[in-house]
């Protein structure tokens, strides 16, 4: 496609769609990001794709987005063909428009030494778009074929996987052993980032393209794994890494000490599926400390706000990052640097290089109220590795409530056994190329495949799978192959 605007970039800045006043977004649990968008201002952004000849925003996306084709074709107000181009790679495009972290604007030619193109603020523009026009329809197969398929776990990689196995022809059912479809999109992410009728109106399309949910269904529990084998002719497991790290302290066992994921979907009124807030989970008027200084642990700081908390404390064991790259980390590597979190803009307090040692009982209610920490500092010993020296001990932080949000090590439980499918030593599923488990003809996906990662990769894998799965049932695939790997610039998975 060939550009006429390569110097877009010096006429306009860059402007990414706002998010609300921080003030403002905090007193309810509705979307951070600014409804309403202008049409020009998102033009004069396209117009900033400057045409580089070597996109590596494209390098940068782990499933090969093509960027300058939808910013340019943004630029001339061509939105119905900029949405064909973005399905194109990508099932799902409001679930990364909203909320990927954007690893493409990282290595965005400009981004070298000047402000990246707002690819995020595009995607997000051209698929809000896409359902305003009403362009996004079901879209079924012309054919079916007699192949059954199970997908277990309706998460992002799940969801994609059914959606292309679908457009194959082939008959899908979904199992997901929650309520509703989603994954963590629905069960996790808050409501403040994304909204949970932009996934239901995506599972619509989906059920009415052809594909069958079987929700409140766990496989291994409610119907023995073995299923998947004797019903199917082939299976994907897709069913996240949403096992909890663990933090064996002192005080563990206090009442008001919970996992991230057991606080998230309670805490949201879009994913509590209309139950109140157990009175354990409601940050109202409470101190609360929230472990962990990652994506998990910012989603747990800005509910706690939205619940009223008299104060958030976010918790991080490691350094703060450095507010500019440090040496050996320049473009085009994802930068290692600091950035504020969406709720962090909102207030909290955030403390790192703090290693948590005990929650105490002060006043004998069963309840914790106080946390015991050390504050610590880290240097690179003589072997490379890190180290870390206690500066100052028995610090106290008031902590009528504890978030616990640091991290997730692979799939939950094991009810995949009697299946005997090997497992990695991280404990995910083991696949080889194709996707493909020990087990013929059973294959894994997404957070499950790969450990805990992004939407992004999710959807990548949910889409690679399905054309493995395509390929082992009908010897051949027309489905999209995904981006080749294309090199060292392609985001980490972990
Ligand atoms: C709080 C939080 C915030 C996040 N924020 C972001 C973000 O802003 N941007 C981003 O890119 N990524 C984010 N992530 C990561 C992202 O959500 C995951 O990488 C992604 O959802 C993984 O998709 P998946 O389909 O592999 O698994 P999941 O989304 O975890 O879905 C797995 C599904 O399988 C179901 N399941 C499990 N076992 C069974 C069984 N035996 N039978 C039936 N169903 C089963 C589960 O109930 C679940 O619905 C966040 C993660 C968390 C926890």
């Amino acid at each position: 496609m060939s550009k006429d605007h390569p110097d877009g970039y010096l006429k306009n800045e860059r402007e990414p769609i706002h998010k609300r006043d921080p003030d403002e977004r905090k007193g309810d649990f509705e979307e951070i990001w600014e409804q309403k968008w202008d049409e020009d201002h998102l033009k004069s952004q396209g117009e900033r794709c400057m045409s580089c000849g070597t996109p590596a925003c494209m390098s940068g996306c782990p499933i090969g987005n093509i960027i300058p084709d939808w910013n340019d074709l943004v630029y001339r107000g061509d939105w119905k063909r900029a949405l064909e181009r973005l399905h194109a790679t990508n099932n799902f495009p409001e679930f990364t428009g909203y909320n990927c972290p954007a690893p493409c604007e990282n290595t965005c030619t400009l981004k070298y030494n000047d402000d990246p193109v707002t690819i995020k603020s595009i995607e997000r523009a051209i698929v809000d778009r896409g359902w305003e026009e009403g362009w996004i329809e079901p879209d079924p197969p012309q054919q079916r074929t007699d192949e059954e398929v199970a997908i277990v776990g309706s998460g992002p990689a799940g969801l994609a996987a059914a959606q292309q196995l679908n457009r194959a022809g082939h008959h899908v059912t979904v199992y997901e052993r929650d309520e509703n479809p989603g994954g963590l999109m629905r069960y996790g992410i808050p409501d403040a980032k994304f909204s949970k009728a932009k996934v239901e109106r995506r599972i619509d399309q989906l059920r009415q393209e052809g594909i069958t949910f079987e929700c409140g269904v766990e496989v291994g529990e409610d119907i023995p794994v073995e299923t998947l084998e004797t019903e199917y002719d082939a299976a994907c497991i897709a069913v996240g890494s949403q096992k909890p790290i663990e933090l064996p302290i002192e005080g563990r066992e206090l009442d008001g000490i919970h996992r991230a994921m057991e606080y998230l979907p309670r805490a949201n009124p879009g994913q509590s599926d209309g139950m109140a807030v157990p009175e354990a989970m409601d940050a109202d008027g409470k101190s609360v400390v929230v472990l962990g200084g990652g994506d998990t642990g910012a989603d747990c700081v800005g509910t706690a706000h939205r619940q009223g908390a008299e104060q958030v404390v976010q918790i991080e064991l490691l350094p703060k990052p450095p507010e500019e790259r440090p040496d050996g980390n320049q473009w085009p590597d994802q930068p290692q640097t600091y950035e504020k979190s969406y709720s962090q803009e909102e207030g909290g307090v955030e403390e790192y290089c703090v290693d948590t040692q005990a929650f105490r009982d002060t006043d004998g209610d069963g309840a914790v109220d106080t946390l015991v920490a050390d504050r610590v500092e880290w240097d690179e010993g003589e072997d490379g590795d890190w180290e870390k020296t206690v500066v100052e001990e028995d610090i106290h932080v008031d902590a009528d409530m504890v978030l616990l949000a640091v991290g997730f090590t692979g799939p939950e439980s094991t009810p995949f056994d009697p299946l005997d499918i090997e497992m990695t030593e991280n404990g995910t599923f083991a696949t080889d190329d194709s996707h493909m488990t020990s087990v013929d003809g059973v294959f894994a996906a997404g957070d499950a495949n790969s450990g805990p990662s992004l939407i992004v990769w999710a959807i990548g894998d949910g889409r690679d799978v399905a054309r493995h799965i395509d390929e082992y049932l009908t010897g051949e695939t027309d489905l999209p192959p995904s981006l080749e790997t294309p090199n060292e610039l392609v985001v980490s998975r972990q």
